[in-house]
């Protein structure tokens, strides 16, 4: 740093007698006295009225803040010893930019100094002259300077008569569109449109061609009058390709003037600054010298005093021309600090007290270049939507910051509000390195630690530009962004930390999203799991079909000795007891366990179903990856998924080839065996189902549903010949293997004995696999009866997820049949700390269970013959139903009201049902009739759909 706040200090005494370094150039604004200021007031808000009370503080200046009423909050107000409402019942901006107000704040309170900041007044030479009115200093030139300055085309006209090139242009505002006609007769296009009081890059409008002529025209003219309450245009020749370089000047009030060097200002969008870098790279040495000197020159020209910005272009040739003056501190004012050391705010009040810029240290030949600074204008806009402003509370802020980094901000911390109403500069970033190299880096790290979450920010678009190769050349022109759209290829932040404190905040709030009936709480206990060798597991089933094929592999089920088992624990069983809920979490740490001890199973039912839709629901999971784990972790048993024939894995009939590409798919994420089935054994159905399993090259498990009770005539829906029929249909589609699923569970022995015993003397050399559910108790005996009758595979779960609506279970099967012929080569002892594991694991599963509901095996199963998982869901609807009906309340129109339905319900006539189950939501029903409802009839294997669902209503 400069040390010239310590000579200031010294020198104030001293400088009030001191004369004039330079005879004055303009004589009516000449104050040639020293007075010190000793009380600032910034008619800003904002981190620019931070930046100058910053400056006053580090002056032992009093501070002076206004505010407007949307401003009440905000960090300026807090930043300065004092603070006074402006505008009270005005418009957010016009609040700052009520004169008469701000005057009288000043006078009020005594204010030496205003300083305008950039934006709103700044440029405005009444508003310099109602400071001056009002004996009180304005700090920037005088107020025939901004004046002079403030209008473009004057501007031009001064640099003409200084000798400074400007864009060939026309002399004053044109009043017609005959006069842009004209203009582009003579210089051709394109030419440029551009508001003679613009500011901020607006009111400019580009124009290519006579037939874009009027309409630009028209839309400049009506942009300028919006934006600056003057619509007067005037035409430029467009340079094209352009670098936006400008000169940061300074004057003092005795003619003294010197340049700051430059700053590269070409990366824009929209004629708007984005990132400012000084000084300009790569820049001709010759050039910068006529840019500087011009500067001055035109400053001289004028009288310049306080600090300036000259603007040029400067075209592919390294011709420069002047466009504009702004006469107040730029946005980008830090980057020449930073490569100067010196302190522009400062420099800004030593002039407007009176002091000279010799005095104050400053002479050119003492001003250096050191090393390279860049700007990014961090703001609250949406680069994803065309950089809309987001507004909104910053929940999160964490900046970049470290050595070589400064921020100037206002409201970027955490809790800050960013609102609608004024523009949406957050924070700038300026990095410092000893070169533009070095600088970037910085740059790109700083942005890269900033964390802003609540309010969307341009950094990702910033770290694009940083990281863009011709930006690190160093040189870039002011179409740069326009002609680079992969500079808008974003990387999103993926926010987990808040998304995840959202959802915890959401559920600790609002309590689970998704209906849970029961209140008991997961249990704290983590399930045990047992040990494993080391290695590889041993060889089992899946081994054979992948030597052999689905025939062989069928082949060697069929003379397989003992009873082969099918594990639906990973499924089945936990859609029965637990609502589908487990997560791939609790299946994969068991899973090396299965793999070692239980290579003896035909396979393990661990997909299908459901799965996809609690995973995707409910879980956020993806049911793929639990696949693709599972088969990694057990590599030796077959899988075996349920496809719900042309409904795949959904709810709904989908086109041909999605149901091929899915079994496809699949089978190459390791899907060995597929169940293949139909609610209503509707045989289109199925034979599409079997068709895409087989073209994937799966194992096809054709599967009849079982209802009624085929050895009781007096109950029988559906005849031995029935099923016998449609085997035949189904081993003649050429199913590996045949299923009988018994959804509901409603097999009895004897009528195992009947079926099973039928089918294996029609199809001997067919393997037979058998699915039931335990609702009534009597699983084991069935499933033993079919094994005795000459069923090869049976349906099983892990003894703690097993009974009632699941299947029947392991331990007892393998118990059963130990040292019979049927033995399953399975090891009891193992099955006990298999069930063990899984006994931990439903626990943690608590409030999904349905023993919350359901206490034991039910035989009315036979009478309502409801299918095993849909039972459990049922059950909890009742349940619900009793807990909410008296929340319901009355119809709203529009409104549909949630009623669970359940047998034993009321409903009234025309009155809509919701209903819920816990696998799918809301069908709407009207109902038809009033009354009690008598029976639900549910027809789908799982959960609850609009058609399946049959209300009976006494
Ligand atoms: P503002 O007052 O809005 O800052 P300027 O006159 O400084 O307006 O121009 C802003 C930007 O617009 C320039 O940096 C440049 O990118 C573009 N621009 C302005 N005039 C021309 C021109 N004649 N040819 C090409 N680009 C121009
Ligand atoms: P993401 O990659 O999900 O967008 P970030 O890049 O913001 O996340 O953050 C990466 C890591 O920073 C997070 O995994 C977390 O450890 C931490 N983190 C992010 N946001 C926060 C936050 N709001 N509070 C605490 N730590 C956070
Ligand atoms: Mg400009």
């Amino acid at each position: 740093m400069l040390k010239f706040r310590t000579i200031c200090g010294s020198l104030k005494l001293l400088s009030i007698r001191r004369t004039s370094t330079a005879p004055a150039a303009s004589p009516n604004v000449r104050r040639l006295e020293y007075k010190p200021i000793k009380k600032v007031m910034v008619a800003n808000r904002g981190e620019i009225a931070i930046r100058v009370f910053r400056a006053c503080t580090e002056l032992g200046i009093r501070t002076v803040a206004v505010y407007s009423e949307q401003d009440t909050g905000q960090m300026h107000r807090q930043k300065a010893d004092e603070a006074y409402l402006i505008g009270r019942g005005l418009a957010p901006v016009q609040a700052y930019l009520h004169i008469p107000d701000i005057i009288k704040v000043a006078k009020e309170n005594n204010v030496d100094a205003v300083h305008p900041g950039y934006g709103f007044l700044s440029e405005r030479a009444d508003f310099a002259q109602a400071c001056q009115d009002a004996g009180v200093r304005f700090i920037g030139p005088s107020p025939e300077v901004v004046r002079k300055m403030g209008d473009k085309v004057e501007a031009r006209a001064i640099a003409i008569a200084a000798g400074v090139p400007v864009v060939p242009g026309t002399d004053a505002p044109i009043t017609s569109l005959h006069e842009a006609h004209e203009f582009s007769n003579t210089y051709g296009f394109p030419i440029i449109f551009k508001a003679a009081y613009g500011g901020g890059g607006r009111g400019m409008r580009v124009v290519h061609s006579y037939e874009e002529l009027e309409e630009n025209y028209t839309r400049a003219y009506s942009e300028a009058l919006a934006a600056f309450g003057n619509g007067a245009l005037f035409v430029e020749k467009f340079i094209e390709k352009p670098r936006h370089i400008e000169v940061q000047i300074l004057g003092d009030q005795y003619g003294n003037i010197l340049h700051l060097y430059e700053r590269d200002c070409s990366i824009q969008r929209r004629h708007q600054k984005v990132v400012e870098i000084a000084p300009a790279a790569h820049l001709d040495p010759q050039l910068r010298t006529r840019l500087t000197s011009d500067s001055v020159k035109l400053a001289k020209q004028v009288g310049y005093e306080n600090a300036g910005t000259v603007e040029f272009l400067v075209d592919k040739h390294g011709k420069h021309y002047f466009i504009e003056v702004n006469s107040r501190l730029q946005v980008e004012h830090t980057v020449t600090e930073e490569i100067t050391d010196v302190d522009l705010v400062h420099a800004q009040i030593h002039v407007a007290e009176g002091r000279s810029l010799p005095d104050l240290g400053l002479r050119q030949e003492n001003i250096r270049i050191n090393g390279c600074a860049i700007q990014c204008r961090v703001t609250t806009e949406d680069p994803a939507r065309s950089f809309q402003p987001d507004t909104g509370r910053i929940e999160v802020f964490r900046s970049g910051e470290g050595m070589g980094i400064r921020l100037d901000n206002a409201s970027a911390f955490q809790g800050a509000v960013i609102s609608p109403h004024y523009d949406s500069l957050l924070v700038k970033v300026i990095a410092h390195g000893k070169d533009h190299p070095t600088a970037a880096t910085k740059m790109s790290r700083a942005l890269a630690e900033f964390r802003v979450r609540g309010v969307k920010t341009n950094i990702p678009f910033l770290q694009n530009v940083l990281n863009n190769q011709q930006f690190l050349g160093g040189t870039v022109d002011t179409q740069f962004i326009d002609e680079n759209p992969e500079l808008f290829q974003l990387r999103p932040a993926q926010n987990r930390a808040q998304k995840l404190l959202y959802y915890l905040g959401h559920i600790m709030v609002n309590g689970p999203t998704t209906p849970i009936p029961v209140k008991a709480s997961p249990s704290s206990a983590d399930p045990i799991v047992p040990a494993v060798p080391i290695g590889p597991p041993p060889a089992g089933f899946r081994d054979i079909l992948l030597r052999e094929g689905p025939e062989g592999f069928a082949r060697a089920v069929r003379n397989h000795q003992g009873l082969l088992l099918m594990d639906t624990t990973f499924r089945d069983a936990h859609q029965s007891l637990l609502a589908t809920r487990v997560r791939t979490h609790d299946l994969k740490k068991i899973s090396p366990y299965v793999a070692h001890n239980f290579n003896k199973l035909f396979s393990i039912e661990n997909w299908g179903g459901a799965t996809f839709d609690v995973a995707m629901r409910f879980l956020y999971e993806c049911p793929w990856r639990r696949l693709q784990e599972l088969r990694e972790l057990i590599p030796n048993i077959p899988f075996q998924m349920l496809l719900r024939g042309a409904n795949a894995v959904g709810y709904t009939n989908y086109p041909d080839n999605v149901v091929f590409k899915f079994c496809e798919v699949a089978k190459e994420n390791g899907m060995d065996v597929f169940r293949v089935f139909d609610s209503l054994n509707y045989l289109p159905n199925l034979l599409l189902g079997m068709e895409a399993v087989g073209s994937a090259g799966g194992v096809v498990e054709a599967a009849i549903s079982y209802t009624g009770d085929v050895a009781d005539p007096s109950r029988t829906k559906y005849s031995l010949q029935y099923y016998m029929d449609l085997a035949e249909e189904l081993v003649r589609a050429g199913t590996h293997i045949l299923c009988i699923k018994d959804m509901a569970g409603l097999l009895k022995p004897a009528a195992c004995t009947m079926l099973v015993s039928s089918l294996r003397d029609r199809f001997p050399d067919l393997p037979l696999h058998i699915h039931t559910h335990d609702t009534s108790g009597a699983g084991v005996a069935a499933m033993l009866a079919c094994a005795q009758a000459g069923a090869d595979v049976v349906d099983v779960a892990s003894d703690s997820m097993s009974g009632m609506t699941s299947q029947p279970s392991m331990g007892a099967l393998v118990a059963c049949t130990r040292g019979t012929p049927l033995d399953t080569g399975v090891p009891l002892e193992r099955v006990f700390d298999y069930s063990e594991y899984w006994e931990g694991a439903r626990g943690l599963y608590a409030a999904f269970d349905c023993t919350a509901t359901m206490k034991s095996g039910n035989s009315d199963v036979y009478e309502n013959e409801i299918p095993g998982g849909q039972y459990t869901n049922l059950h909890f609807q009742a349940k619900a139903l009793k807990d909410v009906k008296g929340q319901i309340g009355a119809p709203m129109p529009g409104k549909v009201i949630d009623i669970k339905v359940a047998a034993g319900d009321k409903v009234a006539k025309g009155q809509p049902l919701c209903v819920l189950s816990a696998m799918k939501m809301e069908t709407v029903v009207t109902s038809p009739m009033e009354g009690t409802v008598r029976k639900v009839h549910v027809t789908t294997d799982m959960t609850l759909e609009g058609d399946d669902l049959i209300l009976e209503i006494e």
